[in-house]
């Protein structure tokens, strides 16, 4: 096939996936509403709690994000703390070992790049060069980088996580086989300001209905746009899709 013929072939499937992500935005929006962004903390904030939240849950994220920023006074005292210290604060975030090394890197890089430990300057560049900046620091995936850029930085960002990246595979958005690809290839059909709202539907899609072991697809309200051919039925082997009331959306990752 021709470099001509691959692109063509490429922009429509482009277009067909951007049509697919905004009916499926709208659809989600009216069973769940359209959240807001609820939490803006700074970049180097973001970064940090990006790090603690890896083969984490939230809660023991928040634990380790809590000891973190009590036991010490400034990230200048996290960056030069005996780094056991800083592994005893996030013991309670698993993979402390791990962890406390990347931050303090984490921190001595921003530190030596910029001369302060701020990534606020991210505000004034252009989405791409920020993008750029990100993925440099290392330990940094794809995932983290977007929720950086949406989640502080209010960029057209969209994070894939294991939720979004199961939720849109089974209904067939994406064919997409790992969660960095993932991250890199839905942002040409994600993009504006849906990121933010379609983000947390789908999370909550996932996280509510289409569970990883046995989706409830008999009370799911998207059903008819689905294309998962192992759709699961209740007991009597019916499917009756339910139309949710919108409540607000659970707290970003
Ligand atoms: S029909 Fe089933 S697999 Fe498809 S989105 Fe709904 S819950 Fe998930």
């Amino acid at each position: 096939m021709t470099a001509r013929r691959r692109r063509s072939r490429r922009s429509v499937a482009l277009r067909t996936q951007r049509e697919a992500v905004e009916v499926l935005h709208q659809r989600l929006v009216s069973l769940y509403g359209e959240p807001r962004p609820q939490r803006s903390l700074p970049a180097l904030e973001e970064l940090v709690l990006t790090i603690l939240s890896q083969n984490t849950n939230d809660t023991n994220r928040d634990r380790a994000w809590e000891r973190l920023r009590t036991r010490f006074p400034d990230w200048d005292a996290v960056a030069r703390a005996p780094v056991h210290e800083v592994e005893e604060a996030l013991k309670v975030g698993g993979l402390h070992r791990v962890k406390a090394r990347r931050i303090q890197e984490t921190l001595v890089a921003v530190r030596r790049q910029h001369g302060a430990y701020t990534l606020e300057h991210l505000h004034q560049v252009d989405l791409a060069a920020a993008r750029r900046e990100l993925s440099s620091i290392k330990g940094l995936g794809a995932k983290s980088v977007n929720c950086i850029l949406l989640f502080s930085l209010g960029r057209p960002a969209f994070p894939v996580d294991t939720h979004v990246f199961r939720v849109l595979q089974r209904i067939g958005v994406h064919r997409t086989k790992n969660l960095t690809r993932a991250n890199l290839e839905l942002q040409e059909a994600v993009g504006g300001e849906i990121c933010y709202p379609f983000h947390m539907n789908v999370i909550r899609h996932g996280r509510d209905i289409c569970h990883a072991r046995r989706p409830e697809c008999w009370r799911c309200g998207i059903v008819d746009l689905c294309g998962y051919p192992d759709k699961q039925q209740d007991q009597a082997g019916v499917t009756r899709p339910i139309t949710l009331s919108p409540r607000p959306a659970r707290s970003a990752p």
